[in-house]
């Protein structure tokens, strides 16, 4: 396959398959272990020209600089919170800017980084930052793996080691761009890659029933957390519109089917919001939905975004939820709002200055 390319449009190379470089390079007669030592050249060192590329020959060099180019994002601006928190802006080739977060724990040893898979978010709930721009488009494999990668270089510059998680909720919904998503999965686990077990990343999702099932036959061995946030089908549909579209039992049928599947434990998010999500009745039917399947619930701080009203649950309302839950003998896990003070907080990424 010789690259056909107008002279204006240079193509990334690691939005090639595999197979696109084994065939680039069987066209040029080199022998098919380049395509090797190219691909660990891509996607374990990062390089971001072909003149590092040291093991090849020189001419192979020119002429993958001849028909490509290694598009290099790197962040414009890293926010540091008062609770370590960091925040990571890019600007992508078309313009647009992301964030990732990384929530470092040095005390546990666990360093995770939270990536966007979108610009902007189609699914518009109602207490999320991200929701209120509105989606632009998908983010590509390489451009969610780069904020793995930089990230991942940047832990291993300030602390000395590498990420231990990665999970998929900062901007956008990873179900709605699933074969990039999955790319990138594949691409940060592959030995030739970031050598980073999948059972590391968790994909965070809103709610597509339908593509949790697909998630489930695809075989891939991530954990998956739904984003719930309210138990009953009235109130989620006030704060998260999809839920319209795939209720709560539409969404834990294809959970069921997940878990049957594949037999990883879940997680429900759930953000504690005062006076609407919190009370008895919510702990009730929170309860209740825990019964289907081994699941974790992640109780969750709420985090202010200009414009929205909910407001977090009071201290006082929030302890007795937590209470109400291992009263009904519920597994909850509880976190607290990380890097509030630089916008990096859940809901809360919508590239402010
Ligand atoms: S919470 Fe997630 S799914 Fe909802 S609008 Fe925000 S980014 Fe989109």
């Amino acid at each position: 396959m010789m690259m056909q390319q107008d002279q204006n449009i240079s193509i990334d190379i690691r939005d090639l398959k595999p197979s696109e470089i084994t065939k680039y390079l069987e066209d040029l007669g080199e022998p098919s272990f380049r395509g090797k030592q190219i691909y660990n050249w891509l996607w374990k060192h990062g390089v971001s020209s072909f003149e590092e590329m040291t093991n090849l020959p020189l001419a192979l060099r020119n002429k993958l600089e001849e028909d490509f180019e290694i598009l290099n994002m790197s962040p414009d601006l890293v926010q540091k919170s008062s609770d370590g928190t960091v925040k990571f802006r890019y600007v992508l080739k078309d313009g647009h800017k992301i964030e990732s977060v990384l929530i470092p724990v040095p005390s546990e040893n666990r360093f995770t980084v939270c990536v966007s898979s979108q610009v902007g978010c189609s699914l518009a709930c109602s207490f999320c930052a991200t929701g209120q721009m509105k989606r632009k488009r998908n983010l590509s494999a390489t451009e969610i793996f780069e904020q793995v990668f930089k990230v991942n270089e940047f832990c291993l510059g300030e602390y000395g080691r590498g990420l231990t998680n990665i999970v998929y909720m900062g901007m956008g919904e990873p179900l709605l761009t699933y074969s990039n998503v999955k790319r990138s999965i594949e691409l940060i686990s592959a030995e030739e890659g970031l050598s980073m077990s999948s059972r590391r990343i968790t994909i965070s999702t809103a709610g597509i029933a339908k593509m949790i099932r697909k998630l489930a036959d695809d075989g891939l061995k991530c954990k998956l957390a739904l984003s719930l946030h309210a138990s009953l089908n009235d109130k989620r549909s006030q704060i998260m519109p999809i839920n319209d579209n795939d209720s709560i039992e539409d969404l834990m049928e294809a959970l069921k089917y997940y878990y049957e599947i594949t037999k990883n434990r879940l997680t429900f998010e759930y953000i504690l919001f005062d006076n609407f999500n919190d009370n008895e009745e919510d702990a009730d039917a929170l309860a209740a939905l825990c019964q289907s399947f081994p699941v974790t619930v992640n109780i969750l701080e709420y985090n202010p975004v200009s414009g929205v009203s909910l407001i977090k649950s009071n201290e006082n309302r929030f302890e007795k939820f937590i209470k109400m839950m291992a009263d009904r003998r519920v597994n909850v896990t509880v976190r607290r709002s990380r890097g509030k003070d630089i916008d990096a907080a859940c809901g809360q990424l919508a590239n402010k200055e």
